[in-house]
């Protein structure tokens, strides 16, 4: 995966390989600085020729006529083919976004098992009979919508994009993908994998581009019914307004400032590590990244300095290196960003009491690589502790009091998860119910199943994914009544 390919990859379009008519995209190993893989990108035109190959195979309906235990039999083939191709599929994905290997292994895998999981739904899937109130038979059915735009992006773009495709297809829809710019390579490779499987050519189709030139005209085109994004709050607003002018169905999977709590009376080592992990795993490039710690002020000291001996021994390198925690942040831009926020934070007062800087030397020297960073003496509104950072950058913060608690952890725009530690159940139970978050994990975090709905509250989103009922989203419920009156 480190020379770049000769030719750049092209788009999928009507189960074909299409030339994009945008200009070429550079994929960057962010560990080394160098184009891992070049991409052909997309153009309105090229927008308006994948939206006809899905409307054309919805309207044939050869995908979403089939039985759901033919759908099943093609998903699940897809997950096999997915696990055969997943050390390809997790290099490629390391090479554009940096994440260790180890975690980039278990995502491929975690994609296998997203379109098994799905597949057996799609078999399971029901429809209702309601209670008549007249002389009539009355049906719930659950019908695809059409052509669904699925967004995506780069911090874990083989979770998000299995998480997309296999309940939209499920459900019977055709679909178009449009992955990250910064991570186009899992998008079309799963595309591809998943049309071979056995799909009607057009079901699915891929389109590389930016947000700009391809997510905009996609979310636009008028014979699109649905989108699924997941990314930044921002570009999902600007989505929502374009939805709610077209009057068309949108779920929105979107940022997080998630507050992780550690009460007084909580078993400090699994918490060291549960908090730790909760914002250091993947370096807070995750939406649920427990980046705002309170701990119970009795507590404060002790934990803070625990934390800090533990961010010392996170060991940064290659991604590859399976003696490397982790590996550098996904772009050189998004690097900066983090810096930006860091300085931030020093000038409105806070201390740097962990990391704060890129470290140096080979092998870093090239990449993208940042410190491990804890903070504090900021207060809940200082822009560090409110806007979403996205990277490895811990604000800590004590607390006195659970009414305070509450209130502060509930003082931002977002609620997408949150975190608290705990050996008291019925406060465990209070807090977790008080919290607005669409997860609440107690004594642990980062736990995620496909079986379990997930998504935000507040600006963190709207809509739920994974779970029975992440096939919903992708469908339109219709009510028949069938008259009993005279007979059939
Ligand atoms: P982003 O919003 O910049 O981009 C996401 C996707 O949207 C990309 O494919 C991009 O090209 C596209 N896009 C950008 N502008 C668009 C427009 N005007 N119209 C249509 N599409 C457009 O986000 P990002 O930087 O790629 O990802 C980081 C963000 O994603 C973070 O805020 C993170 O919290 C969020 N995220 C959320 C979840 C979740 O499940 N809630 C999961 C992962 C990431």
């Amino acid at each position: 995966m480190n020379a770049a390919p000769e030719a750049p990859a092209p788009l999928l379009i009507g189960g074909e390989a299409a030339k994009g008519h945008g200009p070429i995209l550079e994929a960057i190993d962010p560990a080394t600085g160098r184009v891992s893989a070049r991409y052909q990108s997309a153009t309105s035109a090229d927008v308006d020729a994948a939206v006809k190959a899905a409307r054309e195979s919805f309207a044939h309906g050869t995908w979403r006529t089939k039985r759901p235990h033919e759908r099943a039999t093609v998903l699940f083939e897809a997950a096999r083919r997915i696990a055969e191709a997943s050390e390809t599929l997790a290099q490629l994905q390391m090479s554009q976004n940096g994440k260790a290997l180890r975690e980039c292994r278990a995502q491929a895998k975690a994609a296998a098992a997203t379109f098994r999981y799905f597949a057996s739904v799609c078999e399971t899937m029901e429809g209702e009979l309601t209670t008549p109130r007249g002389d009539y038979l009355s049906m719930i059915v659950h019908e695809p919508i059409g052509v669904v735009a699925l967004i995506t992006p780069w911090n874990s773009p083989m979770t998000m994009e299995a998480q997309k495709l296999a309940p939209a297809l499920a459900a019977g829809n055709s679909v178009i993908l449009k992955p990250s710019e910064i991570t186009p390579g899992t998008g079309l490779a799963l595309g591809r994998i998943v049309c071979e499987a056995g799909l009607t050519p057009g079901v699915l189709n891929v389109l590389s581009g930016t947000g700009l030139t391809v997510g905009d005209p996609l979310v636009r085109h008028k014979d699109v019914g649905m989108i699924s994004f997941t990314g930044g709050t921002a570009t999902g607003r600007a989505i929502a307004r374009i939805a709610a002018e077209r009057l068309i169905p949108v779920a929105l999977e979107l940022g997080g400032k998630s507050p992780h709590i550690v009460f007084a009376d909580a078993d400090v080592d699994r918490a060291v590590e549960g908090v730790f992990g909760g914002i250091f795993d993947a370096l807070g490039q995750s939406c649920v990244a427990g980046s705002r710690l309170f701990v119970e002020r009795p507590l404060y000291r002790a934990f803070v300095d625990r934390l800090i001996e533990r961010a010392n021994t996170l060991k940064l390198g290659p991604p590859a290196d399976p003696t490397s925690d982790q590996g550098p942040l996904a772009s050189f831009g998004h690097r900066e960003r983090v810096e930006r926020y860091v300085a931030l934070a020093r000038a409105d007062g806070g201390r740097v009491l962990a990391g704060g800087e890129r470290p140096s030397g080979a092998p870093f020297d090239h990449g993208a690589y940042y410190q491990p960073t804890i903070i504090d003496g900021l207060t809940n509104d200082a822009r560090a502790c409110r806007e979403e950072i996205f990277g490895p950058v811990l604000c800590v913060l004590p607390f006195d009091h659970e009414s305070d608690l509450i209130e502060q952890a509930n003082d931002t725009a977002y609620g997408l998860a949150a975190g608290l530690w705990t050996r008291d159940v019925a406060k465990a139970w209070r807090v977790a119910r008080r919290l607005e978050a669409g997860t609440v994990w107690i004594n642990t975090y980062r736990e995620l199943s496909i079986a379990t709905p997930f998504g935000g509250m507040k600006e963190s989103g709207l809509g739920r994914e994974k779970g029975r009922q992440g096939v919903r989203l992708y469908t339109a419920t219709k009510s028949i009544y069938l008259s009993l009156a005279g007979g059939i």
